[in-house]
């Protein structure tokens, strides 16, 4: 089911028509659609039923850093699930949003011990170490507070995961991770360190996958290396399987396999681990539940496709210029006709565009666009290149809609660089 439809010729989100939107918040801005979240969650919670997970279910934490918005994570908090945070600034984000700390997991390969300690004195659930160096730090910190870390090694399982290089994480030559064939001592040497409980083994090797195969294989040494642990002595009662699932940006492309056929893989692989399985998706969540509405501002003659300059570019969706990621860019209303177009922002940049060449709904200046699939990475990832304003973000439910980002006046930006008593006179 869809909730960014055609009704009457328009696109509408849920309940709201994206030209009254536009008209009263301007463009380019994010919207998001809230029943597009829940059913994304809705239907991940009964793929992943398949499972064996203990008693409490699945720990569903939602990957802050694929939309940070507090209202989106707030939307998460309401329905139950967790967050994984790979920052303090996610990590006080979620909390501000009530998504509660034991709920909570503390990723990434660079904590600060202050991240650390700010994460121990909140209380979150687990802490995602990436190598022995961290674990030490971790122990120390935890020992100086009197505090105890719940731990998980996260494994780096050397499988290549089939995506772009730039979102891959789990090959033997990205910096995630601590090598597979040394964690069986490194878990011994963690669970001698003072104020740290090993607890569990994470893997996540990678975004936008379309292939199950990879993170079978990865879950596979997961399962092994759980069974040597407890060999070994440990007790292992958590099992981190990560993210990464992919979701449909190409219409003409095979659908990535769906939550279902993941949680299917997940139940016969894990099958008798008893732990409490967790996951961290993002991208399935948000992706398919956002877009970047955007107005063309003018069509300019090419020398063999006309160039479509819009007023989003790619401060506002950087993807595109990243990873040479495909949108779906539709017209909002549109006249029935097609052509063949380069669409642009206005970024001094040849780097700043969306599509080339490509065959898409015929538009003139003044007509409103939407990129599809824009509610992962998208806003998140925006900046203020060229001295452009910060994208705002809109929040629907079903007839409902709210701002829950204004545009910031390009005034803030400027007032918030300071001169230097040396120049102050002369300005
Ligand atoms: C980015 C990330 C995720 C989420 O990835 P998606 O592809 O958006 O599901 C999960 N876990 C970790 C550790 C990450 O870095």
């Amino acid at each position: 089911m869809n909730h960014f439809e055609l009704r009457g010729g328009v696109m509408h989100v849920e309940d709201v028509s994206l030209p009254v939107l536009a008209a009263a918040v301007g463009t380019p801005v994010y919207v998001y659609s809230t029943a597009t979240i829940l059913r994304h969650i809705a239907v991940l919670r009964e793929g992943l039923r398949q499972a064996e997970s203990g008693p409490d279910g699945p720990w569903i934490a939602f990957a802050v850093k694929a939309n940070p918005n507090r209202a989106v994570l707030a939307t998460m908090a309401r329905a139950g699930l967790g967050a994984d945070v790979v920052s303090a600034g996610e990590m006080l984000r979620a909390l501000a949003a009530g998504i509660p700390a034991d709920r909570i997991v503390f990723s990434g390969v660079g904590k600060t011990a202050d991240e650390m300690a700010l994460a121990l004195t909140h209380g979150v659930g687990q802490f995602n170490v990436e190598s022995e160096p961290e674990a030490a730090t971790l122990s120390a910190v935890a020992t100086r507070l009197g505090m105890t870390a719940r731990v998980a090694y996260r494994i780096n399982p050397d499988v290549d995961a089939g995506t772009h290089a730039k979102i891959s994480t789990g090959k033997s030559d990205n910096k995630f991770g601590i090598p597979y064939d040394t964690a069986v001592a490194a878990y011994a040497r963690a669970a001698a360190l003072p104020g740290i409980r090993v607890q569990g083994v994470a893997v996540h090797i990678g975004s936008q996958l379309t292939d199950l195969k990879p993170l079978e294989a990865a879950f596979e040494r997961v399962g092994g290396l759980i069974g040597e642990l407890r060999a070994a002595g440990h007790v292992i009662v958590t099992a981190d399987l990560g993210g990464g699932l992919g979701v449909p940006y190409d219409p003409s492309h095979p659908a990535p396999p769906s939550p279902g056929d993941y949680g299917a893989m997940v139940a016969r692989v894990t099958r008798g681990w008893n732990v409490r399985l967790m996951f961290e998706p993002g991208r399935l969540i948000v992706g398919n539940a956002g877009i970047l509405l955007s107005t063309v501002v003018r069509v300019k003659e090419g020398s063999t496709s006309p160039w479509v300059i819009l007023d989003a570019a790619m401060n506002d969706l950087l993807r595109p210029s990243l990873y040479d990621a495909w949108h779906d860019i539709r017209a909002v209303a549109p006249a029935g006709e097609r052509f063949v177009a380069n669409v642009v922002g206005p970024v001094c940049e040849s780097g700043d565009t969306f599509a080339t060449a490509r065959p898409m709904d015929s538009v003139v200046e003044g007509d409103l666009v939407a990129f599809m699939t824009a509610g992962a990475y998208g806003a998140t990832m925006a900046s203020t290149y060229n001295s452009r304003a910060l994208t705002p973000e809109v929040l629907v439910d079903g007839a409902e809609w709210a701002v829950v980002r204004a545009r910031p006046p390009i005034e803030t930006l400027i007032a918030a660089d300071t001169l230097p008593p040396w120049l102050e006179e002369q300005a």
